[in-house]
């Protein structure tokens, strides 16, 4: 059985932050920082006045991603929002939602549900935990048992964002369902990020990275652009070219190639189609999204990679997003604004 070998560079990175620190002239300075957050790699590099070094910054952007992972995200800590959302599934009262953009939040998730015919809905929570996503992160792949069809076509029946009740602040989740934010979490971070940047009066540019998620803001002392690779999905360590931007951007890519365990020549990812239970199959291999909002980049990177290139177009226009899909054949299909930005290798 062979594993992605990204969780290893995750765990290894556990242990190791850099800090980089380098002098650009004009009285501006870069601080780049890599350590892990939310399951993944993060990348943190900002450009600031000479007097600061962006520590502030990182730690400020550190607590940010623990705070929304514990307070609001994740489904695995007991007192979450999301767990007491999930812990009232068919009572029939429906849960209130205490914060106010996570409401929002979730507006913008079940448009996205709606537009892509539910290629992407959070409800797959008791699929993903049947397939034991998270524990390939960690490296906990102990005989990664492939859940037997009986069950997941079980699990499916409690699977479907068009019977969740979202009204007056209140989410009425049928009994058995379970809501599984990874496939937005780290754009809805990237959002309060790009937020926070906006405040800092003594930064004059930044590029967070979160695994797959990215914001961009500001601009380079130099001028030059923000330059976001597009991974090889199958050279590891290789890239097919950049996506190069000026400014305020949020690129997402879902990829299978991130998490993945291979058994018996099967590539088992972790971006599931939500008809099936099992991972999707829709002839990509990566896509790459840049939006205005790191919620919607991340919602639509993972709705596109369940529908593949033709209705994933047709997706992002509906949404004024722009697109990037890698083919199972490793041609590059993209929006024509995705070809104003995009650098081939
Ligand atoms: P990554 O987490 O690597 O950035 P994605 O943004 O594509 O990748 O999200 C994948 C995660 O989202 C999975 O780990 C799982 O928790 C969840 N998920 C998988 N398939 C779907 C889907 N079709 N709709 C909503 N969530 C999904
Ligand atoms: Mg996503």
């Amino acid at each position: 059985m062979k594993c992605c070998k990204r969780k290893y560079i995750v765990t290894l990175l556990s242990f190791l932050t850099l800090f980089v620190f380098t002098g650009c002239g004009k009285g501006v300075v870069k601080s780049s920082e890599t350590t892990t957050g939310m399951g993944t790699v993060v990348q943190k590099t900002v450009y600031v006045n000479e007097e600061q070094t962006g520590k502030d910054i990182f730690s400020e952007i550190d607590t940010y991603m623990e705070k929304y992972e514990n307070e609001l995200l994740s489904w695995r800590v007991s007192d979450s929002e999301i767990s007491k959302i999930n812990a009232t599934a068919g009572s029939g009262s429906g849960y209130q939602v205490q914060s106010s953009e996570l409401w929002e939040n979730l507006q913008t998730i079940w448009k996205v549900s709606e537009r892509s015919q539910g290629a992407l809905d959070i409800t797959v929570g008791m699929v993903t935990r049947a397939w034991n996503i998270d524990a390939w992160a960690t490296g906990d792949n102990n005989g990664f048992p492939i859940p037997d069809k009986e069950i997941l076509d079980e699990l499916l029946q409690n699977v479907g964002y068009q019977n969740v009740r979202l009204e007056e602040g209140l989410i009425y989740l049928p009994a058995q369902m379970s809501l599984d934010l990874g496939a937005v979490g780290k754009g809805i971070v990237c959002d309060k990020i790009g937020e926070y940047l906006k405040t800092l009066d003594e930064m004059t540019g930044a590029v967070i990275t979160i695994g797959g998620s990215v914001v961009t803001y500001g601009e380079k002392p130099d001028g030059g652009t923000w330059n976001i690779a597009i991974v090889h999905p199958r050279k590891e360590g290789s890239y097919l070219g950049t996506v190069s931007v000026r400014g305020e951007h949020y690129i997402a890519t879902s990829g299978d190639y991130e998490r993945y365990v291979e058994r018996d020549g099967i590539r088992y990812h972790h971006i599931i189609n939500p008809d099936t239970g099992y991972p999707a199959e829709s002839g990509v291999c990566s896509v790459t999204i840049v939006s205005d909002s790191g919620l919607l980049s991340d919602a639509l990177s993972t709705a596109c990679f369940v529908l593949g290139v033709q209705d994933g177009l047709k997706l992002v226009e509906e949404f004024g997003a722009e697109a990037l899909f890698v083919t199972a054949e490793m041609e590059i299909v993209m929006t024509p604004g995705m070809e104003r930005m995009f650098v081939s290798q």
